[in-house]
């Protein structure tokens, strides 16, 4: 699927001489191992991934809630230039894939450019050397000439500020930071939350609980997850037989790629699907205890993530299942009080609320040219040229930055190709000599402006509140179309959108250390 012009040109400029920029990685998800694998294959030998964590997997180390795992086909959730073939389903769970993240630094040697419990605190540009200096939360201070932050969206673990929540004598705990050590069995059970992360764990843990009543603010399109067992001879197939496997990825891929249709605003499949659900839900699902007003939503479908799931409600139909709708009013220490006036037992308090996802990066302070802060510069809401490059901040590239998430395919197929952009700026700055790159501010304006006006016209700038956007409203998060656009937009970095090298700012070649 990739066709690694950026890695060949990094090798060709390599092999005419030099080590090449060093790099500093943020982050040992699948995105900064992603990186560090192409850096390897490339033959740089300076880099060096900060992880502040004590393993490496990012998401897939920290989601471990019961049932946590992907919702796009692991085929094509993992790279193209370091497939597995041996998954063992469709939709692989959270360990098969924290497996895999782990798997790719044993093949790929990556160990030595590892340094787990190091988080990045601070990083600065420094203008007079042309490299950026990096604080680190050991207290040490770091250089190098390039810094990719690959911290992904969803890391930040959002806790709503209940009233009265201190004073709540049980369990209390982040889906994101599952205690295992808390014994769920008989217990009163409240599920604050109902997104993504919920319909996997409720499903799981429904069965074991006395009672589980859950928070629901808003409903969400949950459609059924055609997943399957991969069996040993579908697992010998996928190993030995390598060109049915590419064209079963290829398959995947163009068939998720189709449903961007349904992601524009008023789409004609995206109307269809909502009354399809509609018609689906009241026939089957709702009752006295589940009204239509808690079972379809009432904004436009994709506005929110579409979820996947055979087990939600199923689970919303046991007799030990509650959904509440009303607004949590003050948590008390046995109880969860509404502002309907009704108390409901808890013993054990579960938040399924999300992330801080609109504030990228943080709480890293970034310092580009002038000192000027990437806090400031996204005062209004972050965004980046192709979400990977911010002008006032030389030789910094982000993954999975603003506007490329996704709501219809493989957010890895994104950060390949941001991989990619990355090795191909790399070539640029190794045939130079190095000095750094920088995006023209009105390139990115340019960009920046027709990315928002795009999002108007999706379905995620529809009447909904959902983590792709600021609390005024701008969606940071997500790219307004086909991802195949973004292929061809990212597969060749333009040099006339970088400014030129500063005069005064001398070629550097910083050792990460
Ligand atoms: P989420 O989708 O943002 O859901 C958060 C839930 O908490 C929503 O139901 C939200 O209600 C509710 N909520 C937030 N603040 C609240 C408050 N103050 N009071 C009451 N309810 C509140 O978060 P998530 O479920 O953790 O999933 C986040 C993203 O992670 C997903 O969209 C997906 O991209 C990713 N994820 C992926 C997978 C996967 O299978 N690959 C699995 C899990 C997560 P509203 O909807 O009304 O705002």
């Amino acid at each position: 699927m990739s066709l690694q012009l950026g890695r060949r040109r990094l090798q060709a400029a390599l092999r005419r001489g030099g080590t090449g920029p060093s790099v500093a990685i943020i982050g040992a998800g699948l995105s900064g191992l992603g990186m560090a694998v192409q850096l390897q294959r490339a033959g740089v030998e300076g880099f060096t991934i900060f992880e502040q964590a004590g393993g490496v997997g990012g998401t897939w180390r920290e989601n471990t809630y019961p049932g946590s795992g992907c919702d796009v086909p692991t085929h094509l959730y993992s790279f193209s230039f370091s497939p597995k073939h041996d998954w063992t389903r469709r939709f692989a769970g959270q360990e098969e894939i924290l497996g895999y993240a782990e798997d790719l630094v044993r093949s790929h040697g990556l160990g030595p450019h590892l340094r787990l419990g190091t988080g990045i605190s601070a990083a600065r540009f420094d203008e007079g050397v042309g490299c950026w200096r990096l604080e680190t939360t050991t207290g040490e201070e770091v250089t190098a000439d390039v810094l990719v932050a690959a911290v992904g969206q969803l890391n930040r673990p959002a806790v709503p500020d209940l009233e009265g929540l201190e004073t709540f004598a049980g369990a209390r705990f982040h889906s994101a930071r599952w205690d295992h050590g808390v014994e769920l069995e008989g217990r009163e059970v409240v599920v604050i939350g109902n997104g993504a992360s919920a319909i996997q764990f409720v499903p799981e843990i429904a069965p074991r609980v006395k009672a589980l009543t859950i928070f629901q603010r808003s409903s969400n399109y949950v459609v059924p997850k055609p997943d399957r067992v991969y069996g040993p001879l579908a697992r010998f197939i996928f190993e030995r037989v390598l060109p049915l496997e590419l064209l079963y990825r290829w398959w995947i891929y163009w068939s998720f790629e189709s449903r961007w249709f349904a992601f524009r605003e008023g789409s004609a499949m995206g109307r269809h699907l909502e009354r399809r659900f509609g018609r689906e839900v009241r026939g089957q699902l709702v009752s006295e205890d589940l009204p239509e007003a808690v079972l379809v939503p009432d904004y436009p479908l994709g506005c929110k993530r579409i979820l996947i799931s055979n087990d939600w409600f199923p689970a919303l139909l046991r007799r030990n299942v509650r959904v509440e709708t009303s607004p949590v009013a003050l948590v008390t220490p046995g109880a969860v009080l509404t502002e309907d006036g009704a108390r409901h037992r808890a013993e054990v308090l579960i938040f399924a609320t999300g992330f801080d996802t609109t504030h990228f990066l943080a709480p890293i302070t970034v310092a580009g040219t002038g000192g000027r802060t990437l806090a400031e510069a996204w005062s209004d809401g972050a965004e980046a040229h192709l979400g990977l490059t911010v002008p006032g901040f030389p030789n910094l590239f982000l993954l999975y930055g603003p506007n490329t998430n996704l709501g219809h395919n493989s957010i890895l197929f994104m950060v390949e190709r941001q991989i990619e952009y990355v090795l191909a700026c790399l070539a640029e700055l190794s045939r130079r000599g190095q000095g750094a790159l920088e995006i023209r501010p009105e390139v990115a304006e340019r960009s920046g402006r027709a990315v928002q006006e795009r999002l108007a016209r999706t379905a995620w700038a529809g009447s909904c509140q959902s983590w792709y956007k600021t609390a005024s409203g701008r969606v940071t998060n997500n790219w307004p179309g086909f991802t195949v656009a973004y292929w061809a937009e990212t597969l060749w970095p333009k040099m006339a959108d970088f400014l030129p090298l500063a005069q005064d700012r001398p070629a550097s070649r910083t050792p990460v250390g």
